[in-house]
């Protein structure tokens, strides 16, 4: 119950926190695919209309109410954004536990003044916590927006990373079939009404390429302007190559920078080293402040194991003093790596870590959303049924221009840059890796998580099980992690609001 002193209803729901590709809310985490169709436009425009007094409104169907402290919870659900609300806020949504008219609520019943009471009916229907009772059920489908390309321009790199899955051959996608490759992304993209294209230039260190790279995405602009269909740029970077230069082509192509680092020196050097042994941690560091420098604000890509666990406090730090955006990523194992046993995710290890660096962040909450980039493949921004955009809304073109699903399974081809429409083939493909929707995978049906995390990297689960229609290996500690991702949230936007 309310006490007695009443205060103004608080209902406090970020702005920023859909998956539309952006700087920030890039769920490549790195290097996987974009997709997370929304299964819902949620809406936060809506105005009441005419009519509206005569329909019953119930709290929208799957909403979770979290306490945050004494004065504020959070609510999360698949038909609306995250919200924080005040007490006073969650005691008139709880009168929607049974169906109301909005004009049912009086002052009297909720015992908050006129204004303050109008205003909060308005935006809890604005953000979908409550919604007409007939009008309930949950709109799962899924809305492709944006196909995505992995280009890997090339098989090189300076680092041998311990956890890389290439042989590293020396052999890069020649200008032709660069374009092929983004000719058939444009041809795919038109014969399935997708109205963006990604494009990632990858590699091997894609940056061993940058006249390459400026070319393609010229050519890419020109498609992208015949085709009416929005392109989106990133290069995927180690970050150990770059100058003022380098940073001023990527404005000029108007592309985006994403570069992995793992921790603060030793933390970074113990996993990302040079083909000679040396830390590469130096030379990121130095290629980020000259991003920053030149007007480039990179997108931090980390990749957590066994080994570096324990140095993501320091390093969570650092990444925010430096206000940088960051995406949080477990290993995946793969047969290059395999060997390397202590990179192995050890459950408690990664929780602690794990929650250690959330503490840090606690300290010093960004004023941008982190529901898409704290937890690995998980994105809590935002409903969705597949875990990346694999077999789906994803081309992976190898340096000969064969398309692969994904970018760790290269050497398994399903098409070529000379099919019509290679979309199509990849996902009629029923040979390789397949991106079950999370309804489709035991243990997860049931889970209060699932259309947030989906169930994880289908690769990894293959992997661990054999069993691509089963939860993640990583499932315990996803578990462990979510609350505390949506109580950062909460903390965020009470800081914020
Ligand atoms: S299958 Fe796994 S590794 Fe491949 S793109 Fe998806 S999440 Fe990334
Ligand atoms: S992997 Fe685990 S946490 Fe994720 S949806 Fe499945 S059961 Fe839920």
């Amino acid at each position: 119950m309310l006490s007695k002193k009443i205060d103004r209803p608080q209902i406090l729901v970020s702005l920023n926190s859909t998956c539309i590709p952006t700087g920030q809310c890039d769920c490549d985490g790195g290097d996987c695919a974009c997709d997370l169709s929304p299964l819902a436009e949620l809406s936060s425009d809506i105005s009441l209309s005419l009519g509206i007094f005569e329909t019953e409104f119930v709290i929208s169907p799957n909403s979770q109410i979290m306490n945050l402290d004494d004065t504020y919870s959070i609510c999360y659900g698949t038909d609306h954004k995250v919200a924080v609300l005040n007490q006073s806020a969650l005691y008139l949504l709880k009168l929607f536990t049974n169906p109301h008219k909005l004009d049912d609520i009086t002052t009297e019943n909720s015992h908050i003044n006129q204004i303050d009471l109008q205003t909060a009916i308005q935006e809890l229907y604005q953000s979908r916590l409550i919604v007409p009772k007939n009008n309930s059920s949950s709109k799962l489908n899924e809305i492709p927006e944006t196909l995505s390309a992995w280009l890997h321009i090339t098989d090189r790199c300076n680092l041998r990373c311990d956890y890389c899955y290439l042989p590293h051959l020396a052999r890069d996608m020649s200008i032709d079939i660069g374009k092929a490759a983004i000719e058939s992304t444009f041809r795919s993209a038109s014969l399935n009404h997708y109205r963006r294209v990604k494009l990632k230039y990858a590699g091997g260190e894609a940056l061993l390429c940058s006249p390459l790279i400026k070319e393609l995405h010229l050519y890419a602009q020109s498609l992208s302007k015949e085709t009416d269909i929005i392109l989106d740029g990133v290069v995927l970077s180690n970050g150990t190559l770059i100058t003022s230069e380098i940073i001023e082509m990527l404005q000029r192509l108007n592309l985006r920078l994403m570069i992995s680092l793992d921790g603060l020196s030793d933390f970074h050097n113990i996993q990302r080293t040079y083909a000679g042994g040396k830390g590469s941690f130096q030379d990121v560091e130095r290629g980020i402040k000259i991003a920053l420098q030149n007007g480039i604000v990179p997108d931090i890509s980390i990749t957590v194991s066994g080994r570096n666990a324990e140095g993501l406090p320091d390093l969570i730090e650092w990444i925010l003093e430096h206000n940088l955006p960051f995406s949080l990523n477990f290993y995946r194992e793969n047969e290059l790596s395999a060997s390397y046993e202590d990179l192995q995710l050890e459950e408690s290890k990664l929780i602690q870590g794990m929650l250690a660096a959330f503490k840090v962040i606690e300290l010093k909450l960004p004023n941008r959303s982190l529901l898409g980039s704290l937890v690995d493949r998980a994105n809590l921004s935002s409903p969705h049924k597949r875990t990346c955009g694999v077999g789906q809304s994803y081309l992976v073109f190898d340096y000969q221009g064969q398309i692969a699903k994904c970018q760790m399974q290269l050497h398994k081809t399903v098409s070529s840059v000379d099919t019509q429409d290679p979309l199509t083939v990849v996902r009629q493909d029923k040979t390789g890796i397949q991106n079950l929707s999370v309804e489709e995978k035991e243990g997860c049906r049931t889970c209060e998580w699932k259309y947030w995390c989906t169930g994880g990297c289908s690769l990894a689960t293959f992997k661990a099980t054999g069993r691509y229609d089963i939860q993640s290996p990583n499932c315990n500690i996803y578990k462990a992690l979510y609350p505390e991702a949506l109580r950062l949230e909460g903390l965020r936007l009470i800081k914020y609001s």
